[in-house]
Parts: C-alpha cells; sequence; structure tokens
C-alpha cells in the first residue's frame, strides 16, 4: 500500500508568519510600568533565541509550549534585572510571565491558517484513497486543537503527535506507528515536511522517500546524510503528484 505521511507546522498551516508581531503586541500589551516594551520585546527576542537553539532544550520543552513560553519571558525578566532594571526585577516574581506568553499563545494560535494548496492536496488525495497519516511534534492539546480548528483529522487514517506518542520525528519509531497504522510499507511511502532533519532526514533514514516543502528558499544542510527526493515551494506546486 502507498501511503503520504505529511507534517503539520509550516506543512499545512501557516506557523510562522506574524510571530514577531504577536510577541510584539504581548510585550506592548503587558510590559509592566518603568520597563520600556521595545526593550522588553528585545530581551524575549533574544532568550527565545537560546531557548530553543539547544536541541536537548528543545525536545525537552516543545511539548509543552505555554510552559516554554513562560520560561522564555521569565528569562527575559532576569537578564533586564541583571541589567538593572528594577521593574524587570519585580515583574519576574509575579505571574506576568505567564500572562505574556499566554496573551502571545492566544494571539498566535489566531494567525494561524493552512498555506496555499494544503487542503486541496489532501481533498485530492483522500479522495484518491491514498492512505494519509499526520506525524506532528509538540505539544499534544496545542497540536489536537489546530487539527480540530482546521478540520484536518477527516483526511488522515494515523495521527502521531509527539505529546501522546512519547517520541517525536525523527525517530523512526514515530514513522513506524504511523505507517503500521495505514497498513504501508515505508519503501512505497512519501513524508511530506518543511524540517530537513526531523521530516526528510527521519523518513529517508527508514526508506521512506520525502517532499522537502521550502518555502523560504533555504539552502538543504550538507551535513545530513539524506537529501529529498522532491523539493517545492509549496504545496501547491504538488497538483497532480501522487505517491508512485
Ligand atoms: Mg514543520
Amino acid at each position: 500500500m502507498r501511503a503520504v505521511l505529511f507534517d503539520l507546522d509550516d506543512t499545512i498551516l501557516n506557523y510562522s508568519d506574524g510571530v514577531e508581531d504577536c510577541w510584539a503586541a504581548a510585550c506592548r500589551d503587558h510590559a509592566p510600568d518603568g520597563l520600556d516594551a521595545e526593550e522588553l520585546r528585545q530581551a524575549v527576542y533574544a532568550a527565545r533565541r537560546w531557548f530553543w537553539d539547544d536541541p536537548e532544550r528543545h525536545r525537552r520543552e516543545r511539548t509543552d509550549m505555554l510552559g516554554a513560553y513562560t520560561k522564555i519571558v521569565a528569562a527575559a525578566f532576569a537578564v533586564l534585572e541583571r541589567n538593572g532594571s528594577a521593574a524587570a526585577g519585580a515583574a519576574r516574581s509575579t505571574e506576568l510571565s505567564r500572562r505574556i506568553a499566554q496573551a502571545f499563545n492566544a494571539a498566535r494560535f489566531e494567525l494561524v491558517v493552512p498555506l496555499p494548496g494544503a487542503l486541496a492536496l489532501l481533498e485530492r488525495l483522500h479522495a484518491a484513497k491514498i492512505p494519509l497519516g499526520l506525524v506532528t511534534n509538540g505539544d499534544a492539546a496545542q497540536q489536537r486543537a489546530k487539527i480540530e480548528r482546521h478540520g484536518l483529522a477527516r483526511f488522515f487514517g494515523a495521527v502521531v503527535i509527539e505529546g501522546e506518542f512519547g517520541a517525536g520525528k525523527p525517530d523512526a519509531a514515530v514513522f513506524e506507528h504511523a505507517l503500521k497504522e495505514l497498513g504501508a510499507k515505508p519503501e512505497h511511502s512519501w513524508m511530506v515536511g518543511d524540517n530537513p532533519e526531523f521530516d526528510v532526514g527521519g523518513a529517508r533514514a527508514l526508506g521512506l522517500r520525502a517532499v522537502w516543502v521550502n518555502r523560504f528558499a533555504r539552502i538543504f544542510p550538507g551535513t545530513l546524510p539524506h537529501a529529498p527526493d522532491k523539493v517545492v515551494k509549496s504545496l501547491a506546486e504538488l497538483d497532480g503528484w501522487g505517491p508512485g
């Protein structure tokens, strides 16, 4: 049986556009008295880089996104306090980090929409009775909420969410589990995703073929052992494509 597995964020759903605006608004609306909102935004930006750039921390924290955002804001306050801001020091001991994280999180959720061509592709493959799976890393509640809001569950015979399953891409267990639920073999199946390491690398290591969705015209990392079989800028380019 041929099957196609899909990643969710920045493959089916536009999860990245508008993120900076959401952080800026959360800082603007909630900066404590005596602390400049732009200074807070910049400190949060630096804290995000620090927080997510560590692969081990990324893996550990991405299954609780609200908790991660709260830690990021608290880390920003801590840096500002060390740099002499009494207002940041006072804010750090309150619930303000969580309130800013919640404001960001809610605004971001509202912005997420399907990417061009995504629903049409899912509709077409589903209508052609090709078994489809969704394999997504991250927070169980958040991924479920996105699936629900955009009516995606009906397309998929298998949905594997890291926060529920207990392992994430590129772990082979994720792909194996989805394919088993679909009754498909790796060598007859494809993975479609935007992350070179998690989506393309994880799938190719198990013998699936992979479509790399390269929305931002990036260079595929030469350090990875497996190149994608097909590269598109948008799922709209897969009009007419099917697992061969
Ligand atoms: Mg993705």
